[in-house]
């Protein structure tokens, strides 16, 4: 692991040296980062990024429900938005303002409250609102490019910026968000409606989620993207995947394009799963599975 120089700049929030992500993300396997830092507010973030050597790597962290942290740890600095950046507030009768570090489910009660309709999609994806934006979060034919306005992040230079949608590029589960930018906002706009229509959206999707996904376990979500044409858990099921196992990593019965980690397993052993899940895809069907899951870090 490369060594930060060790008088990092000062800062109000809170910054930890070899701090274990294991507890922080979904899978509860890999390394610590080099620092962790969890800044006091936007000012403290964007003043501790100016003032960092610019070779330190830089990156967010939300729940880690996207996410194998390799073994070896993170180099650099990983950024973890507390308190101060997870507020919701209401814009106009069709618009929040959410703060990086929100919660989807803050996000789609808070809306449902104020009556705004389209975002009870982001009720099921576990995460927070940086996670969504990177990723370009999606379910149930809805996705953040839909009602994404704009997001504000800081930049690695320390720089803020309001970023509108077209700036982001996105495609699917992917977006063009600068390397090493956290996103500290972001403005998302749906349609008036009835707070009970939008509840029961919220339970036919929560129910919906329930009956076909492993919520409870360690896992990363969906581990590839759904090739064009096709569906990855059914590409990853016709190839005898389903149940696979390398250590304590196993192909979800329930939902074979989820990886799960049933106990000990290593980042590693999750990670060679995945490839295993790959290799036998591609020769079962032709189709090369490509990763969603963000894999971050360095081997052991
Ligand atoms: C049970 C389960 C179900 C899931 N279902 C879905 C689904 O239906 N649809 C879907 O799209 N996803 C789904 N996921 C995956 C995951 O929830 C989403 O990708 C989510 O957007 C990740 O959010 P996060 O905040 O946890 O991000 P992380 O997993 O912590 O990080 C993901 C990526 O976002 C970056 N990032 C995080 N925060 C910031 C920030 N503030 N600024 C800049 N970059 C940041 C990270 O660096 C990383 O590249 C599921 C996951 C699980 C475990």
């Amino acid at each position: 692991m490369s060594q930060v120089a060790t008088a990092l700049p000062p800062v109000r929030g809170k910054l930890t040296s070899g701090a274990p992500l294991a507890p922080l993300v979904w899978f509860k396997s890999g390394g610590a980062a080099e620092w962790l830092f969890e800044p006091a507010d936007a000012e403290d973030l964007s003043a501790f990024l100016a003032a960092l050597d610019p070779e330190v790597p830089v990156m967010g962290l939300g729940l880690g429900s996207n996410m194998i942290v390799r073994d070896g740890g993170v180099p650099g600095v990983v950024v973890r938005l507390g308190k101060a950046f997870a507020g919701v507030e209401q814009l106009d009768p069709t618009t929040l303002r959410c703060g990086g570090g929100a919660s989807g489910i803050l996000v789609s009660s808070k809306a449902r409250d104020a009556g705004i309709g389209g975002v009870e999609f982001l009720r099921s994806i576990p995460g927070t609102v940086g996670g969504f934006v990177r990723m370009n979060g999606g379910a149930y034919g809805r996705e953040v490019k839909d009602v994404l306005v704009e997001c504000e992040v800081v930049l690695r230079s320390g720089a803020r910026r309001v970023l509108e949608l077209a700036a982001l590029g996105y495609t699917y589960r992917h977006s063009e968000l600068p390397e090493g930018a956290i996103v500290i906002s972001a403005t998302f706009r749906g349609h008036a409606e009835e707070p009970a229509v939008i509840q029961a959206e919220m339970d036919r999707i929560a129910a919906a989620r329930e009956e076909s996904q492993p919520l409870r376990s360690k896992t990363g979500g969906s581990t590839f993207k759904n090739p064009d044409g096709h569906k990855a858990w059914a590409l990853i099921d016709a190839a005898g995947c389903r149940g696979l196992m390398r250590g304590d990593a196993q192909v979800s019965e329930k939902h074979c394009n989820f990886l799960l980690n049933l106990g000990n397993a290593s980042s590693a052993d999750i990670e060679a799963l995945g490839e295993d899940v790959r290799a036998k895809v591609k020769a079962q069907s032709g189709v090369e599975l490509e990763w969603e899951i963000q894999r971050i870090g360095i081997d052991k």
